[in-house]
């Protein structure tokens, strides 16, 4: 059986066959670690798990190697650190902490290397200090950029006419570039930021660039080239344009990676969800308490994977509910079930068809129809789920409850706008799930500012304005 996968680089779905079957390589890009990830981010870790779990299952267990790095020198890092009062250090290892957690609920293997961009900084010095000698790059103003015009095949990985790139709001015009497309590979830090002795003979201590990172913990773990990177279609401009740069003119090699593969987004109601739109939903909140209820990790895994992973993915209510419902009822029949089989060829071979995990359901279906419920738990257990029965207890609901709750109160008070109060009572739902319970009284209190009077009943949170 053929396995195919979806080149972004090439446009097309093309046999896969590793550069070395007794190893196979994925990279794939890892979260920034400052805060809680949501479920938009849980998107590509369930994807790429799936993918893991198929090419252990193809090539053997002990013959892929999944790296996925933690990113945790960055300044949203610094920021949320400084308005904590915490140290980097510490947040950076609680949201790791968390982030490990949330996931594995979720029936995600942990990757066999995990690195950290600051474990990597000597790597990432020695990458800078190749592409300088080889005039890829340049110093200014204590900085290092990659130039761009250097490299003559630049953005075949998105494609993107150059007018574009540069009007793109990624692309920062800076007096240090010598070209506006130019990027950031190490860049100077003030007193109260992190820094590392600089390359280059640069005096000042500095930090590296975002996209550096990646290419530094590639090549350590994954070697000059290898098999699949993946990410984020959000990824592919800059991100993953500037690592493919980076990477193949220090090690003077036609690719960084054979083939890139990028999921779709999450959306609620047609838009991305993002921390900074603020329409997300943590993958902790689902799992403790949504629309009053704590979700198996399962439920969240099954309703990702009904839908292709390249096509956006509108996040509902109904649709995950449906998931977990689906899930309960093939469970109570796998009770008593041995896991004895192999997993049917119907639906191995849908996943080794660029992942076409709605197919893979649709046979998941078909041997639950047939009664095959050792073929079922066999596939089941392929595409990471458990086969046995999770609880769904009712929380009394908290979060979902707010954009229910009785905005007519407040709708016709002058000042007050109802949306803005449903925000910040959804964020201390959160917060509150979180047991993080400093800021739920912190977002209390910002309400009682605005004359807001939060209830907790068994029902939800409601609010009135104050007399
Ligand atoms: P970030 O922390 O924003 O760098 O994102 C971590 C990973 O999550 C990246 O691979 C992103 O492409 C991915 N990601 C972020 N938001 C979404 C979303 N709404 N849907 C799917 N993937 C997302
Ligand atoms: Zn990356």
């Amino acid at each position: 059986m053929e396995l195919k996968l979806y080149d972004t680089l090439t446009r097309e779905k093309r046999v896969f066959n590793p550069l070395d079957q007794d190893c196979v390589r994925m990279y794939v890009c890892g979260p920034t670690v400052y805060d809680f990830a949501h479920i938009g981010n849980a998107r590509p870790v369930i994807v790429f798990d799936v993918l893991y779990r198929l090419l252990r299952h193809r090539y053997g267990k002990d013959h892929v190697k999944y790296v996925r790095n933690i990113t945790d020198v960055d300044d949203k890092i610094n920021a949320r650190a400084a308005e904590r009062g915490i140290a980097i250090r510490q947040l950076t290892e609680e949201t790791y902490k968390n982030f490990k957690e949330d996931v594995a609920a979720l029936g995600c293997l942990p990757p066999d290397v995990e690195p950290r961009a600051t474990e990597h900084i000597d790597e990432m010095k020695t990458l800078i200090a190749r592409l300088v000698a080889s005039g890829n790059a340049y110093v200014e103003q204590e900085h290092v950029l990659f130039s761009v015009p250097s490299m003559t095949d630049y953005g075949r990985l998105s494609k993107r006419p150059l007018d574009e790139m540069i009007a793109g709001a990624r692309v920062d015009v800076a007096p240090y570039k010598r070209d506006p497309m130019d990027f950031v590979l190490w860049k100077p830090s003030k007193e109260n930021e992190p820094g590392w002795p600089s390359p280059c003979g640069i005096a000042t201590p500095g930090r590296p660039g975002w996209h550096i990172e990646c290419s530094a913990m590639s090549w350590k773990h994954l070697g000059e080239t290898f098999d699949i990177h993946g990410g984020g279609i959000d990824l592919v401009f800059p991100h993953h344009e500037n690592e493919i740069a980076q990477s193949r003119c220090a090690f003077h090699t036609g690719v960084m990676a054979n083939f890139w593969m990028h999921n779709g987004f999450l959306q609620v109601e047609g838009e991305k969800m993002a921390k900074s739109l603020g329409n997300f939903i943590t993958i902790r909140e689902l799992l403790e308490n949504w629309q009053g209820y704590a979700w198996p990790g399962e439920a969240l895994r099954f309703n990702m994977l009904r839908t292709h992973y390249r096509q956006p993915l509108d996040w509902t209510y109904n649709s995950l509910d449906e998931s977990h419902k689906i899930l309960w009822d093939w469970y109570e029949k796998l009770q008593n079930v041995a896991s004895d089989t192999q997993a049917p060829d119907s639906v191995v071979r849908a996943l080794c068809d660029d992942l076409n995990t709605p197919q893979a359901i649709a046979e998941l279906h078909k041997l639950h129809r047939e009664r095959n419920y050792s073929g079922l738990l066999a596939a089941l257990s392929v595409m990471g789920f458990s086969g046995r029965r999770q609880k769904i207890p009712r929380i009394a609901p908290a979060a979902g409850a707010a954009s229910g709750i009785s905005s007519a109160v407040g709708a016709g008070q002058a000042g007050v706008v109802p949306e803005m109060i449903e925000k910040l009572i959804n964020a201390r739902a959160v917060a509150r799930a979180a047991k993080n319970f400093a800021e739920s009284d912190r977002i209390r209190g910002e309400l009682a500012k605005m004359g807001v009077v939060l209830k907790d009943t068994k029902d939800g949170t409601t609010w009135e304005i104050a007399r």
